[in-house]
């Protein structure tokens, strides 16, 4: 496919941007017809059950243009979208990608969020395997379904909680969030802009806690392993902080939870960005999207097995609290007081 940034996408039109994309798809022996008939079949592996979930991305209130690069926004569309199916304990295969594009949308931004997807995928072993575009009134609108696979019990729910599990994360929280401040500053012109760096941390840590924000990693390989050990009673990723996405598995638990306040695993760069404030914003680590971690529930007997096997994915894990049998969560501080929580997570309705 040639790729002049001369060519507009209202001149090569609906099936042209679909070959476009077609052209760059990496496929896998699951997909046997893939993009360009009227569906596409795919092939699930014996005894596994289909896993699907389905996500919308609007712009300027998922993302905002100013600061969401294209290809890093390709990553982040499929990222989140992974991150549910390994919440359940999923292997990720297949994606459906449909797009609702403005027409002054350059035909640049279309290729460099195309080229972010899909690394994504390859990067996860997912297929893209159809969708739709069409033109959009209403700035960029994404919509990304996926699917996945798993074997019946090794399948992870939100519903599995007992009474005295210890409450686990994975990595560090309110990075995305903090992150989320420091991109605002940045488009206020207060904060230099970072280039993309994939993972990397440097600098003074402002593009670390921004990568968090623009380019989350979703926990396949922890979250796998989990499944497979059957180690986990509940699981949930960290959409919306880890207080409310919490307080998902209790409610479908029908139990409660005790959070310590300080045990909450915060990395280097936000402890550095945060030195100087009078109290460490546990609002935000506690409340703050995006981080896109495993919040996870397990029997007290397997802490060192869970520890061992974490470290085996080479991913940090934290034990946070305690399912309780009454509902309700709460935090708490090391003085055994009550820590109040002003927000909780992010909710469109409100
Ligand atoms: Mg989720």
């Amino acid at each position: 496919m040639p790729h002049s940034s001369s060519t507009a996408l209202f001149n090569l039109g609906e099936f042209g941007l679909i070959s476009r994309i077609a052209a760059g798809v990496r496929t896998h022996e699951s997909v046997i017809t893939g993009i360009g008939d009227d569906a596409a079949v795919t092939a699930l592996s014996a005894g596994m059950q289909l896993l699907t979930s389905t996500d919308m991305l609007l712009e300027d209130i998922h993302f905002r243009l100013a600061w969401h690069d294209p290809y890093r926004l390709g990553r982040k569309s499929l990222a989140v979208s992974i991150s549910d199916i390994a919440a359940m304990g999923g292997i990720p295969r297949w994606a459906l990608l449909s797009l609702a594009i403005p027409s002054d949308l350059p035909l640049d931004f279309v290729d460099d969020f195309m080229r972010g997807f899909l690394a994504m995928a390859s990067e996860n072993r997912v297929v893209l395997i159809g969708g739709d575009t069409c033109s959009s009134r209403a700035g960029l609108i994404i919509s990304v379904t996926i699917m996945g696979e798993q074997l019946p019990d090794r399948i992870v729910r939100r519903s599995g909680a007992l009474p005295d599990d210890d409450i686990w994360v994975t990595g560090t929280l309110g990075d995305a969030a903090l992150g989320l401040k420091l991109v605002e500053l940045e488009v206020g012109g207060v904060v230099k802009s970072p280039p993309f760096q994939g993972e990397g941390q440097g600098g003074d840590g402002v593009d670390f806690l921004i990568n968090r924000l623009l380019d989350p990693n979703p926990r396949v390989a922890a979250a796998l392993t989990l499944a497979e050990t059957k180690l986990v009673t509940a699981m949930i990723d960290v959409s919306d902080g880890v207080l409310a996405d919490y307080g998902h598995i209790a409610e479908q638990s029908g139990v409660g939870g005790c959070i310590f306040l300080e045990d909450i695993p915060l990395s280097g760069d936000f402890r550095r960005h945060t030195a100087g404030l009078p109290a460490v914003p546990y609002q935000l680590a506690l409340s703050g999207g995006e981080d896109y971690e495993l919040c996870f529930t397990s029997h007290r007997s397997n802490r060192k097995k869970i520890i061992d096997c974490m470290k085996k994915c080479g991913i940090e894990v934290t034990r946070i609290g305690i399912v309780a049998s009454l509902p309700g969560v709460t935090v708490v501080k090391p003085d055994g007081s009550k820590y109040c929580v002003q927000v909780e997570g992010f909710n469109h309705f409100t």
